[in-house]
């Protein structure tokens, strides 16, 4: 047993995930209220450790917004613009293409692509896009739209939901993104975004998704009006469709940023926030296998250290993102690879470049690290 937990109050659910036993509700809810950060983190220390052993991996990729455009006006949002604002933009194919090409030269192996739910974009500009990138490079991986997107795709094509996933698929589609789920209980979801599809509606894509064979990531945004019931509450239903069709590869906490929105929230979540939710995450979360340090919301030095609280991935290159820094994220437009080899090893653990579906790509033992100097430089 670890240091932290022998004389811990939390010490029974230690021997709870120890003896392979899932935790309860109340047992979630405990760990989040508890002070004993440290124990928490040991107890998902623990279930990380059996869960994926000594890796953590990152992925080369790039961001494509295709536009910020949105009917909706989500009251968190600080991205989405109208038509009528200066500083909209909407991308054509074309554009996205050569961002693709150029991205493609620095060795991305994914294009993660969101946007807004734009008002008058026709479902051929999204199925032409897939086949386009797809043109481009057969092996690149193609992890589009959110649940939310789908929807609201569905509804402006008139297909249903199951036939505009099959079809987005046909194209292209390898992957769903995670976002659109922040938290999932009904009051709290019309106070933070008004008008958004619902949980039972993101859930249900997801699960279709899965039913036609796909994978996913899903998310959990945290730290602004929503109590620790709520998260738990969060936490639970993932779990229950996790159990269902065993179609989520990752999950990704989303640290609420505060800046440019409508809530009265004016503060990110703390360190102590951000480690406790993933490490709870990590212990309740059972019937998930990655959990992934999102560096872009928590800065790079902070998600390393969530290496120590359960995650194993610290997500990837990234190239330029917009939805977090207009959102007053303070951290860099991109990362290194040399940077993310560096960081997973002075915690400890082998780098392992992954791939959309958290498959080992490249791992980075010591004799593939000495072909990467600048990861072995002191920190
Ligand atoms: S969070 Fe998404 S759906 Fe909501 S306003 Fe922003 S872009 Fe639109």
């Amino acid at each position: 047993m670890q240091f932290f937990v022998q004389r811990s109050s939390l010490r029974d659910l230690y021997e709870k995930v120890a003896a392979g036993e899932r935790i309860s509700e109340a047992d979630a809810l405990r760990l989040f209220e508890s002070k004993d950060l440290n124990a928490v983190g040991a107890i998902a220390d623990l279930a990380r450790q059996r869960r994926v052993g000594d890796r953590a991996s990152y992925i080369l990729n790039r961001y494509i917004n295709y536009s910020n455009y949105c009917i909706l006006s989500c009251q968190f949002c600080a991205f989405a613009r109208k038509k009528r604002d200066a500083d909209g933009f909407q991308l054509s194919i074309e554009q996205i293409v050569e961002k693709a090409r150029e991205a493609l030269n620095l060795g991305i192996t994914e294009l993660h692509i969101v946007g807004g739910l734009h008002p008058s974009l026709p479902f051929s500009y999204y199925t032409d896009l897939l086949k386009a990138l797809r043109a481009l490079d057969a092996r690149l991986q193609l992890k589009c739209f959110t649940a939310i997107e789908v929807l609201h795709l569905a509804w402006l094509a008139r297909k249903s939901m199951p036939e505009t996933l099959q079809e987005l698929k046909s194209a292209g589609l390898d992957s769903l993104t995670g976002g659109g789920a922040e938290i999932f209980r009904k009051e709290v979801r019309s106070a933070i975004a008004v008008g958004k599809e619902s949980a039972e509606e993101y859930l249900d894509v997801h699960r279709t998704w899965h039913r036609l064979g796909g994978r996913s990531t899903t998310t959990m945004l945290y730290g602004h009006v929503e109590s620790l019931a709520d998260r738990v509450d969060h936490l639970r239903q993932l779990r229950e469709l996790q159990d269902e069709t065993h179609g989520f590869v990752g999950f990704v906490p989303l640290a609420y940023q505060p800046d440019n929105n409508r809530l009265e929230v004016t503060h990110a979540p703390t360190g102590f926030d951000t480690l406790r939710t993933l490490a709870v995450s990590r212990i309740y979360l059972d019937n998930f296998d990655h959990f992934t340090a999102y560096w872009v919301g928590l800065g790079m030095k902070l998600a390393q250290v969530a290496l120590s609280y359960g995650a194993d991935d610290l997500h990837g290159t990234i190239v330029e993102e917009h939805i977090f820094h207009m959102a007053g994220a303070q951290s860099p437009q991109l990362q290194t690879e040399a940077a993310m080899i560096k960081a997973i090893r002075e915690a400890g653990r082998v780098p392992v470049q992954r791939n959309t579906f958290y498959e080992p790509i490249k791992v980075w033992d010591q004799e593939a690290t000495a072909d990467c100097p600048e990861a072995l430089a002191p920190a």
